[in-house]
């Protein structure tokens, strides 16, 4: 009886758990294979699939009893992942491989029937997990080889077969590993996804956006089909700070999760869901739970267009991650959390037909279909919105005026000075829309003249207290864009009038 232990992972949220692959193999009357520790419906598609790979990769496993244990039993795993650890198990326990060099591997993989290796989920958090636990080296498919090399000191064998992975174990040194390489030059950085100066006109959207970058506030724009809402909002991605390294790496994660990136995430997100998306596409779900929209949009922008379209219950469950910058679901054994730190920008027609208050098209709706239409955004929702302003249909006219259009990198020179002196007071990364009650009544001072003009905004615009604490926060952004330690009333008139719907 020959017993082979080989190390693997299992995911939960986007960390990954060490399981322990056991193949217990002795000479038998006839051949016998058993997996046990996977959940039913996985185990006889594992079963099939490895065998059939190891046969079809030119092994023959002749008359045996095989036990495949998979431990520990607790651990919720996804059985796909298995398939190579459990063939190269089978084959060290059969003499074909004959070193112990699996010891210092972690090793992770699904196989094809041919014996090919398919691309997997979550090889990043994999690769962390070998880093955490001392390993030499990370045995990995082909395909997931770059993201596995974004992480410093640690071996990466991508191996495109069975084969391959079953010849490095039996002669390593026969093998070129590579690892990670620091960039050593500064990297050029990317084009942005719309510049600024491709848009034409739309002055104030365009403050309001430089606004938001700057103290990470969210906001709702709303105006006629055309107006480039979607553009404006795809525009933010270019003027927001580059993301660290590290913010790198905690995006490219949650890509890696999902089996949707080929080495690091560089750029922010920009998400754009569909209005018909279901409550557990936004905001994640499933038996091992993945995250969702307002995850994969952690770090970039979350835009939703036709905000009204979307279900009710849709838009309530964004509450938790708009409020929290985290999302946490619950399962029965463990609840899982992910981050949700996004910008979020909402965009609306003004009304059912679109042209309610354009220039040339007449409305098509009557008063109590723009009302329903405009109610099925809570209150509650909107209150949590910092600013909505209106995008008016731009004429020819207009945007002819507009030729001297500033470039994406100038105003994110701008916005990444604003963002310093915030981190400088608020602490880091603490931009002005995170900041708390306590720190609002501190860094948000306002003198006799604001008090006074923010007493008749309150009476004239029916404002609740948590709109209140929201002006005050842009109003401090605006300041800090000024490069003023105070609030002064021009800074506070400036975030009274984007509060558009409040008017009504
Ligand atoms: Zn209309």
């Amino acid at each position: 009886m020959t017993l082979s232990r080989i190390q693997s992972a299992a995911f939960w949220g986007l960390e990954a758990s060490l399981i322990d692959v056991e193949v217990d193999v002795k000479k038998g009357e006839k051949f016998y294979f058993i997996i046990v520790g996977l959940p039913d419906t996985a185990v006889k598609e594992s079963k099939d699939r490895v065998l059939t790979a190891v046969r079809n990769s030119g092994y023959s496993l002749g008359l045996v009893e095989c036990t495949i244990n998979l431990a520990p039993g607790d651990i919720k795993k996804e059985g796909p992942l298995y398939d190579l650890p459990i063939a190269l198990a089978l084959l060290h326990s059969q003499g074909i491989v004959t070193t112990n060099t699996y010891k210092e591997y972690l090793c992770v993989g699904e196989l094809g029937l041919s014996g090919q290796m398919r691309p997997m989920r979550g090889a990043l958090s994999a690769t962390l997990l070998a880093k955490k636990l001392g390993k030499k080296g990370i045995i990995i498919p082909i395909q997931n080889e770059k993201e596995a090399l974004c992480i410093p000191g640690i071996e990466v064998i991508g191996v495109e077969c069975l084969r391959d992975a079953a010849a490095f174990l039996q002669n390593p040194t026969s093998f070129t590993k590579k690892s990670f390489v620091a960039p050593t030059e500064k990297e050029t950085p990317s084009l942005p996804l719309v510049d600024f100066s491709e848009i034409k006109g739309q002055l104030l959207a365009k403050r309001v956006l430089e606004i938001a970058a700057a103290g990470g506030h969210n906001l709702l724009l709303f105006g006629p089909p055309g107006s480039g809402k979607t553009l404006l909002s795809k525009a933010l991605i270019g003027i927001l700070p580059p993301l660290s390294l590290e913010e790198v790496l905690e995006v490219t994660r949650i890509y890696s999760l999902l089996g949707q990136c080929c080495g690091l995430v560089k750029e922010r997100p920009f998400r754009a869901p569909h209005h018909t998306i279901s409550s557990v596409g936004l905001v994640g779900g499933g038996g091992i739970p993945k995250p969702g929209e307002v995850t994969l949009a952690h770090l970039g922008v979350l835009f939703l267009d036709e905000l009204p379209e979307f279900s009710r219950s849709t838009l309530e469950v964004l509450r938790q991650p708009l409020e929290n910058k985290n999302v946490t679901i619950s399962r029965a054994r463990q609840a899982v959390t992910f981050p949700t730190n996004f910008m979020f920008i909402a965009a609306m027609n003004p009304c059912p037909c679109g042209f309610l208050g354009h220039p040339q098209k007449p409305c098509q709706d009557t008063p109590i279909q723009v009302q329903r239409y405009r109610s099925k955004i809570s209150g509650p929702l909107l209150d949590r919105i910092d600013m909505h302003i209106e995008v008016p249909a731009m004429t020819y006219k207009e945007m002819e005026k507009d030729a001297s259009a500033e470039p994406s990198s100038s105003v994110q020179e701008r916005v990444v000075a604003a963002r310093e002196t915030q981190y400088r007071r608020n602490g880091p990364l603490k931009t002005n829309a995170l900041i708390s009650a306590k720190e609002i009544a501190k860094y948000c001072f306002l003198n006799e003249e604001c008090k006074k003009l923010m007493q008749n905004a309150m009476e004239a615009m029916h404002i609740s207290a948590r709109v209140y604490s929201r002006i005050l926060k842009v109003a401090r952004t605006i300041a800090d864009l000024d490069s003023k330690p105070l609030i002064e009333s021009d800074h506070l008139m400036e975030a009274l009038s984007f509060r558009a719907l409040n008017d009504e």
